[in-house]
This record gives C-alpha cells, sequence and structure tokens, in this order.
C-alpha cells in the first residue's frame, strides 16, 4: 500500500560522512568508534553503520544490534557499551567476537568464571563522577589486578563517561584529572571522550574517541558563537494540509491554549507525536513553512500541529513543504522549546515514519 501522508525523514549520507570526517579533524590522533545504539539515534543503525564504515569501530547498547550488524557482514571491532546484561550472554559474544564493557562486580565474576581461549577486549570503565555505571575508582586497581590472573592475558582498555562535558568545565576537568590519575603508566588504551569532550576537550581524546550525537549534526553546544562544521542529517519534513483565517479571540487546538490576539490564519501541518514530534513543544517553537520561519500554536495533537501563518497568508498554499527539524532549523532549537535534548527527538521518530535516503546528487 501508498503512503500518501506527507511526513518524511530524509537521512542525507553526505553529512554523515562527512560529520565523521569532522571528527577525524577534532580528534586527529584518537581512532573512533562510532556510536550506533538506539537505532542509530534514529536514523537506522546499519543504513548509518554503511556510511560511517571509515569509523574504526561501532558502539552498541545491546547484543542483538552487535549481531545484527555481524549478520550485516560488518567485521569492525564492536563494543557492547554497557557490556552483558546476563552471563548466558557470553557464548555470543565470543561466537561474534564481540569488545564488551564492564563497569560491575557482578560482570566481573561472569568473566572470571569464562572458560574462553581466545584474548577479548575488555574495556573496563572506572566511575569518575558521573555514578551510573563504572568501577569506584578506590576498587579500579584491584580490578585491573584480578583481570591480569585470567588465563588468557584480556587486552584492556580504561574508559569513563562525563556527566557534564557539554555544560560544567570544572565538573568535567575533574572527572578528567580522576582518570588520568588512575590510568597513570597503563599501557592499554585509553578512551573517554563523547561529542562534547570530542569538541572541547582535546585533553580527553585519548587513543579512542566515542562520537554520537555529533556524527548526526546535532549536539549544539549552544555557545552560538561560531559556526558549527556538523551537518544535520535528519530532515523531518511534512505538508501543509489546511488553511483557514480566524478571528482575533478564538482559540486553537486541544485545550484552547493558544488564543489569536488578531485575525490569524491557521495552518495545519500533518505531523505529531504519533510520528515523534514532541508532544510538549510550547507555542512559538519554529517551524519552517515554505522556508520561512513561523510559530508552532497550540497543543500538538497525535497526526497534526497548527502554525500561525498570518505572515505567509498571500503565499502559502495546501501542500507547502514544511520542515519541524533539520536543515535550516537546528533540532536541538526545536528540543529546548520542548524542554528536552535532541537525542531523545531523533531518537523518538516513530516507524510510522517512512525513510528517505539523500544519496550525493
Ligand atoms: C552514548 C554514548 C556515547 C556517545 O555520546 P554522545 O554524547 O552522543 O556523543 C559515548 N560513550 C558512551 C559510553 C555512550 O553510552
Amino acid at each position: 500500500m501508498m503512503n500518501y501522508r506527507p511526513v518524511k525523514a530524509f537521512i542525507n549520507f553526505e553529512a554523515l560522512k562527512s560529520n565523521l570526517k569532522q571528527v577525524r579533524a577534532f580528534a586527529p590522533k584518537s581512532k573512533i568508534l562510532a556510536v550506533i545504539k538506539a537505532n542509530g539515534y534514529g536514523h537506522g543503525m546499519t543504513r548509518v553503520a554503511e556510511q560511517l564504515s571509515m569509523a574504526d569501530a561501532f558502539g552498541v547498547a545491546s547484543i542483538d544490534e552487535a549481531i545484527k550488524l555481524r549478520h550485516k557482514g560488518f567485521l569492525h571491532r564492536i563494543l557492547l557499551l554497557e557490556g552483558l546484561f546476563c552471563e548466558s550472554e557470553f557464548a555470543l559474544v565470543i561466537q561474534h567476537r564481540l569488545d564488551f564493557v564492564i563497569h560491575s562486580e557482578h560482570q566481573l565474576d561472569w568473566l572470571m568464571r569464562l572458560n574462553h581461549s581466545q584474548p577479548l577486549n575488555v574495556w573496563v570503565k572506572i566511575d569518575t563522577g558521573m555514578h551510573r555505571l563504572g568501577f569506584l575508582p578506590e576498587h579500579f586497581p584491584k580490578v585491573i589486578k584480578k583481570l591480569q590472573t585470567l588465563k588468557v592475558q584480556p587486552n584492556i582498555i580504561t574508559m569513563s563517561h562525563f556527566a557534564s562535558a557539554g555544560e560544567s568545565t570544572a565538573f568535567t576537568l575533574e572527572q578528567l584529572d580522576c582518570f588520568n590519575s588512575l590510568t597513570q603508566g597503563m599501557n592499554g588504551a585509553k578512551s573517554l571522550a563523547n561529542s562534547a569532550a570530542i569538541q572541547n576537550l582535546p585533553a580527553a581524546h585519548f587513543d579512542w574517541v566515542r562520537p554520537g550525537i555529533m556524527l548526526y549534526g546535532a549536539g549544539d553546544l549552544s555557545t552560538g558563537q561560531q559556526l558549527s562544521p556538523l551537518k544535520p542529517v535528519m530532515t523531518l519534513k511534512t505538508e501543509v494540509t489546511s488553511l483557514k483565517w480566524i478571528e482575533a479571540g478564538e482559540s486553537v487546538g486541544y485545550g484552547q491554549t493558544w488564543k489569536a490576539t488578531k485575525k490569524s490564519f491557521v495552518g495545519v501541518l500533518a505531523v505529531g507525536y504519533g510520528d515523534g514530534y514532541p508532544r510538549h513543544a510550547v507555542s512559538g517553537t519554529p517551524v519552517l513553512v515554505a522556508g520561512k520561519r513561523v510559530p508552532l500554536i497550540g497543543r500538538v495533537s497525535m497526526d497534526m500541529i497548527t502554525v500561525d501563518l498570518t505572515d505567509l497568508a498571500d503565499s502559502v498554499q495546501i501542500g507547502d513543504e514544511a520542515i519541524l527539524w533539520g536543515e535550516g532549523l537546528p533540532v536541538d532549537e526545536v528540543a529546548k522549546h520542548a524542554s528536552t535534548i535532541a537525542y531523545e527527538l531523533l531518537c523518538g521518530v516513530t516507524a510510522r515514519v517512512p525513510i528517505i535516503e539523500v544519496r550525493a546528487s
């Protein structure tokens, strides 16, 4: 069946490849572990992996994502970013030659019990202050000693994760100090930087950088001063499907949250929270209609949103293109208006939205 509903997510392959090159430019001495968990941040994991095949490794959240990549023929190193969720996953980890994180004692116990014959790539995670995953600094040396008693010596990569790489410099530097003092003199590879630190903190680049959001051209560090070299990969588009004038004092949408202060031209766009457009987007959230910024008005519905097109009343027509985010309208800006982050919007595009792959013309 054809789907004539106009909402579509366009995925720009050139932008993906260009963003990977930007990661290399930011961290020229580091290997790149491209993070493609959560279905490639909503862009389609395999599609993204194909475009990023020049990366040195991939990072995923679960073993099924990793196995899917192996089945598609990817021979890259693939890291399970949260490690194993249960001991029985080890059979598949070994069969598919996966790298894995160990962040807690129970995972260490599973590994120590494992009777394996080939060397494993074990990423040992230190909790340098985020207090989510990772061994506490005081336990870390013991963990390393224990790993060194394995029959087959593992290849140990030491890693940690920043809590506020995009915001708090002081705390980020504390985490970096902690990481440096614990790993000083260790031979193995080290990894610390996510997208924000790749762009902000060269001292955190080490052997492996782990870019996620920047590969997708988002995660604006919102200094606004310099133009980001990153290009938006996803552009979410739809069309104008209804136009009408309403009088001053009349309201629009569920709950009548927006009232016209003057005679207003209201446009309906075919996109809603059923597509992943955030229901929390407030009146005033920017939308591009026929290339011009207009404000969202009223509540976001499941399949529709309403916009104030009074300023475009002379020219706008049914079927005109509307961009919800992407080229010309940063997803970070839309996310702010919905009290969230670009990550959530990109991951949240729902399965009913067709993906259109845009290759170089
Ligand atoms: C998701 C993730 C990243 C990528 O973070 P971005 O902010 O998207 O660059 C890096 N490292 C780990 C451990 C992650 O889980």
